[in-house]
């Protein structure tokens, strides 16, 4: 097991007893050895313990990897009497039994048995035929390949040494142990005792040392004997107790995909704390009565807890399970496993923390002789052995100095070579010196990066600083980002400031049709309008609308197919000063008639076949643009005087809402114009033609139209509904269509079937959705020529908040980032308290800037909700919406977008709250209860799936 040398944490000196007595009455406290461990006879075989049970049973799952060796490289310079050595390392095989064990299987269960103790083999390898510059790395190379090399637990011994010469006064001694045999506390035994035995020999003196009473064998049997019937009832039923109602496994947001077969590959970070700050928690420990170790424990629970949004933490801790003094000597596997686990609900102080960490800590050193192993069999068994059971994270504390090999006439160091295994995702292990505290962080490179590692060693320094400056601030108000991490975050990555037209959507579009007035504004089929035409046509239906009363911000409904003439629809509302509610003719005509009522809509726009759609929708006049045109012609064709400015409503699109009633997005002319001005992400201007392809109620199409309209480029309408590949394809290739947006799934299904109807497009911009990364490499290979653009954006900040020109090499990663807000747009990650999150760790997206929506139409309980005030911005007033996406920074300032928070979804670019349809359901006679849930069939399509419970039945049923 990967401890430190004298895995201390939990040991108790008189003191901490005494506390610990008094906290748990005397039962509780392991006593001191009372009726002695017996000796096991030689004839009986010893089944293996608990723990070296199950550390059998995983090297026979996957033998033959060095995972669960125990290393020590030691240089030792000047004279070494290498007799003295070997004679010295034999009789520590001869004294511990556990070295010179090997396990014989019966009845799929291991046993000990016991080697005759014999000479021990150390292997000398003179490493002088190498440069003397070169040997020392010679050495290291050694002795990593030395400790990786695997034991067979069937045939022991399970110790072996290799001397390296570098010199005749310098030599590298390696030791390797399997676990299964020793522990870090048993690691530092052997070297003890291995001083004392070498200056023996050195000097012809026999061994000093008192032969052990009790071997490891005892201990085993004995274990099984003492852990039995109510004993053992006992120390599970507190465990079962303490550990109920667990949360899952913690997840910490990882840098790669778990693997399916870890690969126990490991690194080590490490950092330095100060005296000073050493002292303060010190200081607060003894105010809490309770030890350095509950502290500093306390914080790392509180970091976790920060990176993951878990209340319910619970990392594992060793202890050196040596709860018998006979047991101190002794080498062996005794090192036990505790789950610490900790709730942190209710935003408690620190200092509350520490209290509950000390008790669960107290309660843990009580009910510490329950092996690991065997609370595991009982909780979860048959779980997946590739991952580490209860927890994934280890905290380890060490207050005693890790124990050198003292060799007289030698002068010993580390050699320096580096541990490259982890069994669990994370292990922190915090050593206690004169000289503060050390932390080293070893982590599994299957899953992190050496650069997220560092960052959280510096998270948890701040954090202890944090916790040591005041320890009865709430943990959401402790501060874990250094102030340059935040100012990098909130201040660095938000420079996205550009120029953008201060004039309304109008004025803008009159200019470029002033610019480019012979320019193709609108194609649709054969059908072509020119600017010149396109802005005199929508001032007339301005002036008209104006007259029928249409003023600033009346909301104007329109329900109309893909013309020109809906064009000049939208432009005109715009011209009027009015906010166009698109009211998509597919919907049924109830939905229509609510999205009329709701908006309030005082006129809807539609033409002659679509007009018995919109009946429903009364009190508004409904006004039919080819019916009525030739009366719109007569209004004049300058421009009416609309007085809207950049903070009034543009247009309102109705997205799904979680209690049954879609909601109102009111979107203004200062969020239109920062999509397509200051862009970054594409290209805009006179020479790009647009292709317009989504439902006008999908604000895809603010960019399809405006992004060409206010720059005099082309935008072309699709004129058929749901388009064929075909027919795509053609329409892209006639028309010179250079920018297109799809929605995800129509991304994919297009890289699929059909990516030459794509062929010719220069800038595609995909989201709605995440990205599929196969089908983005396949777009990438398909489509050379085409810029591929990751568009993300919720309609509450108009379009697009961030975008990701994707890369020619796309690199390992699991997916497609989204990139960086764009343009006079700000974005944050923010945990529940609205505090930031560093880089790599999930937290909600959240939106400033100019994109912002107003709110919602009427909604101010719903606004105030989702558009909360902006702590980070300059202006007062200024706030924030809260996406309910959960996202993460990449190292670069990019953002990964991670997953929904609530029960929102997407299907086919769709935005559906679930429990729109579930109130819809139970609305319906009969209905008692509905849930609502997106289930992928068997071919990977998405649908939804409803269950109802019907009224007075018992029974359920479901229904796509
Ligand atoms: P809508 O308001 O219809 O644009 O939906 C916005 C939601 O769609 C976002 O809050 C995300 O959950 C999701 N979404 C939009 N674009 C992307 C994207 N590029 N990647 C991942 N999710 C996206
Ligand atoms: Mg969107």
């Amino acid at each position: 097991m990967s401890t430190p040398a004298r895995p201390r944490g939990l040991g108790l000196d008189a003191r901490k007893r005494a506390l610990l007595e008094r906290v748990l009455g005397r039962e509780g406290v392991p006593p001191p050895a009372v009726s002695p461990i017996p000796r096991s006879s030689d004839a009986t075989a010893v089944p293996a313990s608990f723990a070296q049970e199950r550390l059998w049973f995983l090297e026979q799952l996957a033998p033959g990897s060095g995972r669960y060796n125990l290393w020590r490289a030691i240089r030792l310079q000047g004279p070494l009497h290498v007799e003295a050595l070997e004679r010295a390392l034999g009789e520590v095989l001869r004294r511990h039994e556990a070295l010179r064990t090997r396990f014989v299987e019966s009845g799929g269960r291991p046993f000990q048995e016991v080697l005759e103790p014999g000479h021990f083999p150390l292997a000398v390898v003179a490493l002088e035929g190498f440069e003397a510059a070169e040997r020392l790395s010679q050495a290291r190379r050694l002795a990593q390949q030395e400790a990786a090399r695997p034991f067979d637990l069937g045939r022991g011994p399970l110790i072996r040494g290799v001397l390296l010469r570098l010199d005749p006064e310098d030599h590298v001694l390696v030791l390797t142990v399997h676990h299964v045999a020793a522990d870090a506390w048993s690691m530092g035994i052997v070297l003890g005792e291995l001083g004392a035995l070498y200056g023996a020999f050195r000097e012809g003196l026999p061994s000093p040392l008192p032969e052990p009473g009790v071997q490891y064998r005892d201990f085993a049997a004995w274990q099984r004997r003492h852990l039995d019937g109510e004993r053992l009832e006992q120390q599970l039923s507190y465990w079962k107790d303490r550990l109920a109602g667990r949360s899952a496994v913690l997840e910490l947001a990882a840098d790669r995909a778990r693997p399916a077969m870890p690969s126990f590959r490991g690194e080590e970070q490490e950092s330095r704390l100060g005296l000073r700050l050493l002292e303060r928690l010190r200081r607060l420990a003894q105010a809490e009565e309770a030890t350095l170790f509950v502290v500093v424990l306390a914080a790392f629970q509180v970091l976790l807890h920060r990176y993951t949004g878990r209340l319910d933490v619970i990392v594992g801790s060793p202890v050196a399970g040596r709860t018998r003094s006979e047991l101190e000597g002794l080498v062996g596997f005794f090192v036990n496993m505790l789950a610490l686990r900790v709730d942190l609900s209710g935003d408690p102080s620190f200092r509350e923390v520490v209290r509950r960490v000390r008790e669960s800590v107290l309660g843990a050193q009580a009910h510490q002789e329950l092996p690991f192993e065997r609370l595991v069999e009982e909780l979860e068994p048959g779980r997946d052995p590739n991952r580490s059971p209860l927890f994934e994270v280890v905290f380890a504390f060490q207050n005693t100095p890790r124990r050198s090999l003292a060799l007289a006439g030698l002068v010993p160091s580390a050699l320096g070579a580096r541990v490259e295994t982890t069994r669990f995702d994370l292990e922190c292990h915090v050593a206690e010196s004169a000289a503060g505290l050390g932390v080293t962080i070893r982590y599994s490179t299957d899953l992190f990066e050496a650069a997220s590692v560092e960052r959280m060693l510096e998270h948890y320094g701040t954090l202890l600083e944090s916790v040591a400056g005041d320890p009865d601030q709430a943990i959401s108000r402790l501060s874990m980002l250094s102030g340059e991490e935040r100012r990098r975050l909130v201040r660095d990555w938000n420079q996205t400031s550009t120029d953008c037209p201060q004039r309304s959507l109008g004025e803008v579009f009159s200019e470029a049709a002033r610019a480019h007035p012979r320019a193709i504004a609108v194609s649709c089929g054969a059908e072509r309008v020119t600017y010149a035409e396109l802005d005199a046509r929508s001032n007339r239906l301005a002036a008209y609308l104006r007259r029928r009363g249409v003023a600033l911000e009346s909301r104007v409904g329109i329900c109309m197919e893909r013309s020109p003439l809906m064009v000049a629809g939208l432009l005109g509302i715009i011209k009027a000063g009015g906010a166009y509610v698109p009211l998509d003719p597919d919907y049924p005509a109830e939905r229509l008639a609510l999205l009329a009522a709701d908006s309030g809509v005082s006129v809807v726009l539609t033409d002659a076949l679509l007009r018995d759609r919109v009946e429903g929708c009364g009190p508004a006049a409904i006004l039919c643009l080819d019916a009525e045109w030739s009366e719109i012609e007569r209004e004049p064709a300058d421009a009416v005087t609309s007085g809207a400015g950049l903070g009034n409503l543009a247009y309102v699109i109705y997205t799904s809402g979680s209690t049954g009633v879609p909601k109102g997005v009111e979107a203004t002319h200062r969020g239109v114009l920062r999509l397509v001005f200051g862009a970054d992400y594409a290209e805009f201007g006179p020479d790009q033609v647009f292709l317009q392809l989504a439902p006008v109620s999908f604000d895809a199409s603010t960019l399809e139209l405006w992004g060409p309209l206010l720059h005099g480029g082309g935008c072309v309408l699709f004129p058929g509904r749901i388009p064929s590949w075909h027919e795509l394809g053609e329409v892209v290739a006639r028309e010179g269509v250079t920018t297109l947006w799809l929605t995800s799934s129509l991304y994919n299904a297009a890289v699929d079937e059909a990516p030459e109807a794509l062929r010719g497009v220069r800038q595609l911009l995909v989201g709605g959705e995440a990205l599929s990364v196969p089908h983005v490499r396949k777009g990438r290979e398909r489509l050379p020529g085409t810029r591929i653009i990751n568009g993300y954006g919720p309609t509450e900040g108009t379009t697009f908040t961030c975008c990701y020109t994707i890369p020619g090499d796309l690199g390992g990663r699991p997916s497609i980032p989204i990139g960086r807000p764009i343009s006079n747009t700000r974005v944050y990650v923010l945990d529940a308290a609205l505090e930031p999150v560093p880089v790599g760790v999930p937290g909600e997206l959240c939106v400033g800037g100019d994109g912002l929506a107003r709110g919602y139409l009427r909604r101010p309980d719903l606004t105030a909700e989702k558009f909360v005030p902006d702590p980070f911005g300059a202006e007062p007033g200024g706030r924030l919406y809260r996406t309910g996406d959960t996202v993460r920074y990449l190292d670069d300032g990019r953002l990964e977008y991670l997953g929904r928070r609530d029960e929102q979804v997407k299907l086919r670019g769709y935005r559906i709250e679930l429990g729109e349809i579930e109130a819809a359901l139970s609305g319906l006679g009969g209905v008692k209860q509905a849930v609502v849930a997106v289930k992928e069939d068997a071919t990977g399509e998405k649908r939804l799936v409803a269950y109802v419970v019907r009224q007075g039945a018992g029974g359920a049923g479901a229904g796509g």
